[in-house]
C-alpha cells in the first residue's frame, strides 16, 4: 500500500503575528509538489492558529501541537479536541518529547490525549523517542516499543494516527540520526505494528523521522524505504521547509 509522503512542521513557541505573515507568504508562493504526492501541515502556536489558517494556502493544513486528554471544561489553560475540530483542525501533534520531559507527561496520559483526539474526529501525529541515555544502554527499541503499546492499549484504530520517530538526542541539537539509524528504528517500528495491532496498519501507517531535519539532510533520509516523511521543527520556521517538502518527489 502507497503511503503518502508527509512533512510537518512544529513551530513550537515560536512566532509573532508578522514573522508568521512572512512565514505563510513564503509557503504559499512555493512550487511544490502536489497533494497526490506530498501531506504539508504546520502546527503554529495555538494563538496564531486562527491567523495562519486563515492565511495558508488551502492544500497545506494546520496543526495544534497539544491538546487535554477529555472533554473541555474546568481546565485552567488547556485546549480541547472539541475546540480544535470546531476550529477545523484536521490534525494535532501528540506526545512530543519537550511534552513527555519538561512538562513530565506520562505514557498513559499521553495515550488518554490521543484516543479522546482521535474520537472527535481529529487526525493525531504521535511523537515517540528514545532519550540519548537510552540509546546508549541498548534500549532504543525497548523505549520506543514502550511508548508504541503504552498508545495500542488505548486506540485499536491507527488509520488516523502519523507516528513521528523523533529520538530526543536528535531534536533541536543539529544531531541528526544517520539514515541508517533512522531506518533502523522505522523498520522496526513498523513491524512491532505488524506483530501488535494488524499487518494492515503496519504497512498503512505513515512513519516519519523528526530530529534535526534541514533541507541538506533530508535528501538521504526520505530514501529509506520505511521513512514516510518528516517532523521538522527549527528548520519549519525558514523558508528551507520548501525544500524539505520538496524530498517527497
Ligand atoms: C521537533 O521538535 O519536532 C523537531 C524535530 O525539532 P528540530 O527539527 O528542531 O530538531
Amino acid at each position: 500500500m502507497a503511503r503518502k509522503f508527509f512533512v510537518g512542521g512544529n513551530w513550537k513557541c515560536n512566532g509573532t503575528v508578522k514573522s508568521n505573515e512572512e512565514l505563510v507568504k513564503v509557503l504559499n508562493a512555493a512550487e511544490v509538489p502536489g497533494t497526490d504526492v506530498v501531506e504539508v501541515v504546520v502546527a503554529p502556536a495555538a494563538v496564531h492558529i486562527p491567523a495562519v489558517q486563515a492565511a495558508l494556502r488551502k492544500d497545506f493544513s494546520v496543526s495544534a501541537q497539544n491538546c487535554w486528554q477529555g472533554k473541555g471544561g474546568a481546565f485552567t489553560g488547556e485546549l480541547s479536541a472539541e475546540m480544535l475540530k470546531d476550529l477545523g483542525l484536521p490534525w494535532v501533534i501528540l506526545g512530543h518529547s519537550e511534552r513527555r520531559h519538561i512538562l513530565k507527561e506520562s505514557d498513559e496520559m499521553i495515550a488518554d490525549k490521543v484516543a479522546y483526539a482521535l474520537s472527535q474526529g481529529l487526525g493525531v501525529i504521535y511523537c515517540i523517542g528514545e532519550k540519548l541515555e537510552e540509546r546508549e544502554s541498548g534500549n532504543t527499541m525497548a523505549v520506543n516499543a514502550r511508548q508504541m503499546k503504552a498508545l495500542a492499549d488505548k486506540i485499536s484504530d491507527w488509520s488516523q494516527v502519523v507516528v513521528a520517530y523523533e529520538p530526543v538526542w536528535a531534536i533541536g541539537t543539529g544531531k541528526v540520526a544517520t539514515p541508517q539509524q533512522a531506518q533502523e528504528v522505522h523498520d522496526e517500528v513498523r513491524k512491532w505494528l505488524a506483530a501488535n495491532v494488524s499487518p494492515e496498519a503496519a504497512a498503512a501507517t505513515r512513519i516519519i523521522y523528526g530530529g534535526s531535519v534541514t533541507a541538506a539532510n533530508c535528501g538521504d533520509l526520505a530514501t529509506q524505504p520505511d521513512i514516510d516523511g518528516f517532523l521538522v521543527g527549527g528548520a519549519s520556521l525558514k523558508p528551507e521547509f520548501v525544500d524539505i517538502i520538496k524530498a517527497a518527489e
